[in-house]
């Protein structure tokens, strides 16, 4: 197993460093164009602001350059568009990389994180309206990264990317909530519906894996399995709410998930790769359901035998958590202020833009959970040392 899939090295979706710029005056060229296109007179709707916190996924490559990365964040707002109404300059915001539309036939049928046009403009690595607002400083365009693009000191998104925040929680632990810990609960939540008492397996604990597990945690499961190669975040899992740890670099992960719970209803695959997703098939009970939460390289195949299909086992896709997620990521951020979610704990590094390329390198070998990169200290409230901030938290790690 791991705990990321690997970086493709070859092909469409491979990065082509060479062609991009370098962070540091991306994010320069972006901050330039955008104060001169940020007339509110000429503009739809959008805002413009100060990033000052984005954690590092390993679904952050780019398929498409130049293009500014970074599709998780939280900041605080500089300036809105005319027709902008739900948040104002000075709020502090964060991001939700499927802006939903409103109108088409995925939105209208209240599955928002599948919106069609979302996924359009994603993929062309533009905006809602079709337009990009970032440009290198001779006047080439630049894509946006899931309408999100916050990598960089300033960021401009839709209005419907944007989800205030409540007071008491610092932006850097903010940043967490748009990706991994929205699609983590919301795969517990939502998408599997795990009710009291049932029984869970979480291959992966990763910086997703682990939102699983305390989903599952705050959900009432009863058996709660963490399976992973590394005792480092077994151990994270344990304290967030895993009731067994299953060290798949020493055993057979199958057989000692399936001599723990005589077959799960409910497994949790967050690494991506067939065999994991094959592990998570083969950990059901009959009538169980495996839901494939981590990103699989593009091209590759699952093979499943299909007679076990008659025992009623299901294997769903999850994507975003299957959630409302402007909705769900504000409930989220409450629960956080709370007390009762704690999401800091998984971040084993600190960065700033000039540290992104080292940190994806650890995201390629799988070594620490996650990396913020923090782009303001002071504005998002950072720790001076992360060793103090994590230590202080020993004792209560996990779900309250
Ligand atoms: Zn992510
Ligand atoms: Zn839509």
């Amino acid at each position: 197993m791991r705990s990321a899939p690997p970086t493709p090295s070859a092909g469409p979706g491979a990065p082509r460093r060479r062609r991009r710029p370098s962070a540091r005056s991306r994010a320069a060229a972006s901050t330039t164009r955008s104060r001169r296109r940020d007339d509110p007179r000429r503009c739809r709707p959008r805002f413009c602001r100060r990033a000052s916190g984005a954690p590092l996924c390993s679904s952050g490559y780019p398929a498409l350059t130049p293009r500014i990365l970074g599709h998780e964040g939280a900041g605080i707002v500089e300036s809105v568009g005319p027709r902008v109404t739900t948040v104002a300059p000075g709020d502090r915001v964060g991001f939700c990389f499927v802006p939903p539309c409103g109108h088409c036939r995925a939105c209208s049928a209240g599955r928002f994180h599948l919106c069609e046009t979302a996924a359009m403009r994603s993929y062309e690595g533009m905006l809602l309206d079709g337009t990009s607002r970032l440009h290198l400083a001779d006047g080439r365009e630049v894509k946006h990264f899931n309408f999100v693009s916050c990598f960089a000191e300033r960021c401009v998104v839709p209005a419907a990317s944007a989800v205030k925040l409540p007071d008491g929680l610092p932006l850097w632990e903010a940043a967490l909530l748009g990706c991994g810990v929205v699609t983590g609960v919301g795969a517990v939540r939502n998408t599997a519906r795990v009710a009291i008492g049932e029984s869970v397996c979480v291959i992966g604990c990763g910086g997703i894996g682990l939102h699983v597990v305390a989903a599952a945690r705050l959900a009432g499961a009863g058996l709660i399995i963490a399976v992973d190669l590394d005792a480092t975040k077994l151990e994270l899992a344990l304290h967030r709410g895993a009731t067994h740890a299953v060290n798949a670099s020493h055993e057979d992960a199958v057989a000692a998930v399936l001599a723990l719970s005589g077959g799960v209803d409910h497994a949790f695959e967050a690494v991506g790769l067939p065999a994991t997703i094959r592990q998570a098939w083969d950990v059901l009970r009959p009538g169980a359901t495996a839901i494939v939460v981590g990103l699989t390289p593009r091209g590759l195949d699952v093979a499943l035998p299909a007679l076990e299909l008659l025992s009623e086992k299901s294997l769903k896709g999850c994507y975003y958590g299957s959630a409302n997620v402007p909705v769900e990521l504000a409930r989220l951020a409450d629960l956080v202020v709370a007390g009762r979610l704690h999401v800091s704990d998984v971040v084993s590094h600190l960065t700033d833009l000039d540290g992104i390329e080292e940190a994806f390198g650890r995201l390629r070998r799988g070594e620490g959970v996650r990396t913020i990169a923090v782009m303001d200290p002071e504005s998002a409230e950072a720790p001076a040392s992360l060793h103090e901030s994590v230590a202080q938290q020993e004792g209560e790690l996990g779900v309250a």
